[in-house]
């Protein structure tokens, strides 16, 4: 048995000729599955009986099972699902002015790491498959009954640590018949693993990418990323400049504030110097509290400040207001441990 949600629509075409079927049979069974949400056999008007019957014999629609549900004074929702294997993993739902974006897990825990990360807490066990990582948007579609316009893959793990599974997501929701999320709705957040940014950048795809700075040396980086030891600020930020120049996109930087860590107004103009001249955009988040970890956001003055010392630079940068912390389901909150929560 493969699992349906697995699988490109190429896989599938390609899976179905072998075995004496159409090519077009798959797009049928795509838009089946993705856009009139029906896994009934019997409801596929337009497939053959044989079709069928090799549909029920050879394919799984296997799905996720709710734990449990919380929604936010703000409207954000956090689910927790189970996997097959019983593993539990968080998914979150935001609601914007623009459309309904959900935040995507892509490994159980993370082996990264950072010093300030809920997620990190965990270790990795295993890499979610394409089809685990499907089922949260679809799963969160149907319990909603609410379309979902954005995808961001910034829930627990790395997704660049599961490159191939995380660019077989993207492929499948982002196919025309299927759930059809435009590659300009999607977001892919990487703690800067040099090498697979290097290959992201060679992908024929409109996805965003953001990279965690959330620091403008080494010294400071190294203190609260390890992975900063591997991938050094400058490989990062070289890495950032070939994806701009062979994408022509614009790039994101993630920076968390955390008091007296990186917020000072010298970091502010140390980070300006590094990203001058490179088509990014900052994106400044307040540190959400971790109960385990010591660290304190930036309070909303020196948030401010450090704001408003970028933008004097002549750096792009926004100050994000927070959603759903209230249910601990904003940037790195998030567990794939219930005993933690
Ligand atoms: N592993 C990837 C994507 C998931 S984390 C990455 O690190 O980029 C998504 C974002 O949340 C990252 O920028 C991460 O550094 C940030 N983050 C982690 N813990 C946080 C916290 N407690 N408060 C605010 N942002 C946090
Ligand atoms: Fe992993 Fe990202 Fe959390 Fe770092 S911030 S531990 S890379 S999930």
């Amino acid at each position: 048995m493969k699992n349906f949600y697995g699988m490109t629509k190429d896989e599938l075409c390609n899976y179905l000729v072998e075995n004496g079927f159409k090519k077009f049979n798959g797009k049928q069974l795509y838009e089946w599955v993705y856009k009139k949400q029906t896994t009934e056999v019997s409801l596929m008007t337009n497939i053959s009986k044989k079709l069928g019957a090799f549909v029920r014999d050879n394919f799984s629609f296997k799905g996720l099972t709710t734990k449990t549900h919380q929604i936010s004074s703000d409207g954000t929702e956090k689910f927790l699902f189970e996997l097959a294997d019983g593993n539990s993993i968080e998914t979150v739902l935001m609601r914007h002015n623009y459309g309904n974006s959900v935040c995507v897990t892509t490994q159980l825990g993370c082996n990264i790491g950072c010093t300030f990360c809920a997620s990190g807490l965990q270790k990795k066990k295993r890499d979610l498959d394409a089809s685990e990582i499907v089922m949260q948007v679809l799963k969160v579609a149907e319990i909603t009954k609410e379309r979902v316009s954005h995808v961001v893959i910034m829930g627990i793990g790395e997704p660049f640590d599961n490159y191939h599974n995380t660019m077989k997501f993207i492929n499948i929701i982002n196919d025309p018949f299927g759930l059809e999320i435009g590659a300009r709705h999607i977001t892919v957040s990487t703690s800067g693993l040099v090498p697979k940014i290097i290959d992201f950048s060679k992908e024929d795809k409109q996805v965003n990418l953001a990279i965690s700075l959330h620091a403008p040396n080494n010294a400071v980086r190294s203190s609260i990323m390890k992975i900063n030891d591997v991938y050094p600020i400058e490989d990062v930020i070289d890495a950032a400049r070939e994806y701009v120049n062979a994408t022509n996109r614009r790039i994101t930087f993630e920076y968390i504030l955390l008091e007296n860590i990186n917020d000072e107004s010298w970091h502010a103009d140390e980070l300006s110097n590094l990203l001058r001249g490179l088509n990014c955009y900052v994106n400044l988040i307040r540190y959400n509290t971790v109960s385990e970890f010591n660290y304190v956001g930036s309070s909303e003055d020196r948030a401010q400040r450090f704001h408003r010392r970028l933008l004097e630079r002549g750096i792009t940068a926004t100050l994000r207001r927070e959603k759903g912390s209230d249910i601990d389901a904003a940037c790195g909150q998030l567990r794939s441990k219930k005993g933690n929560l």
